[in-house]
């Protein structure tokens, strides 16, 4: 009951769209299908990971390659044909390049397979180079989706997908972490040509029992602005698990180590970093929360994280 007494205060000293007192998730397995170091399957530079959630499955990002998630899913024994729902956390062709082939092919076995894709309503944004014409990683796979049988959910703000399962939706800059690389993009506003700070990233945060997990795919809004706004949407509690790619590896040491400080404070005990993390940073990262090969290794194709269990890792980095 004081649990709840203050979560509700929390929602309105905070003013957020906040679900503290909304369920939370009692069993929850996350494993990665993408990402660039893989001891079964195949490595790339990409992103992706199955969400299992009590009895519910959802397919978070998609990886690079067409056929990449497909196959490393058939190596770990995974059939992903139950999967109805997809999660993309942002534009770039490293997380949507596996859509089509995984909605073309898992649909000949269940016709609702992969058919709704949850994103921020901002994806579609225009990413201009400088001749013009758009970069979005996204947009090109639009028609082609939807000729499918395939819908867009676009969310404009936090969205609870089920009891416990946070869609973040676009998350405010609250600090100035610039974890991208978009390399001169531009997005046309009102106000004239701005860089493109990939406005629409998004990540699903989980509630549970034990505190709060976040599974991010490029965490290009910065893995701490992400982890606190996760507090805000899914309610006051530690960030004990963050999982996924943080953008970090062009980082310099003093930015790695403001981000390890910054997520200690947040209470996080393991940490799954794949992707673009980087492996140096993830190191450092590892000696900054004070965790251990155990806690903290470098995801690979395979490895996961468990409720109730910790971290699982792949041979190679165990
Ligand atoms: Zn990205
Ligand atoms: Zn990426």
């Amino acid at each position: 009951m004081l649990k709840k007494i203050a979560a509700l205060a929390f929602c309105l000293a905070f003013l957020a769209p906040c679900a503290a007192l909304a369920g939370q998730v009692k069993a929850l397995k996350v494993t990665v299908l993408s990402t660039m170091l893989a001891d079964r399957g195949l490595g790339e530079w990409g992103y992706s990971a199955l969400v299992e959630v009590d009895g519910r499955k959802f397919l978070f990002d998609t990886g690079a390659n067409p056929d990449v998630v497909l196959k490393n899913a058939k190596s770990l024994g995974i059939d992903l044909s139950e999967v109805e729902d997809v999660v993309i956390s942002h534009n770039h062709d490293d997380h949507t390049g596996g859509l089509i082939s995984l909605r073309r092919e898992l649909m000949k076995k269940n016709p609702r397979a992969m058919s709704r894709a949850h994103v921020s309503a901002n994806i579609f944004l225009p990413r201009l180079k400088t001749d013009g014409s758009d970069d979005n990683g996204l947009t090109p796979l639009r028609a082609e989706y939807e000729r499918l049988g395939g819908r867009f959910i676009l969310h404009e703000d936090a969205a609870q997908l089920e009891p416990g399962v946070w869609f973040t939706g676009p998350v405010p800059r609250k600090y100035p972490e610039t974890n991208w690389s978009t390399d001169g993009l531009k997005l046309h506003t009102a106000a004239g040509d701005v860089a493109d700070n990939v406005p629409e990233d998004a990540a699903l945060a989980f509630s549970t029992p034990e505190g709060l997990v976040v599974l991010t795919g490029c965490g290009h809004a910065g893995i701490v602005n992400i982890s606190e706004y996760a507090q805000k949407i899914a309610g006051p509690a530690p960030v004990f698990a963050v999982i996924g790619g943080l953008h970090l590896f062009a980082k310099s040491d003093d930015v790695v180590d403001w981000t390890g400080t910054r997520l200690r404070r947040l209470g996080v005990r393991y940490l799954l970093a794949g992707h673009c993390t980087g492996i140096e940073a993830t190191l450092r990262l590892r000696a900054a929360l004070g965790l251990t090969r155990k806690t903290a290794p470098v995801s690979s194709v395979g490895s996961s994280f468990t409720l109730g269990k910790g971290i699982q890792p792949g041979d190679i980095a165990a």
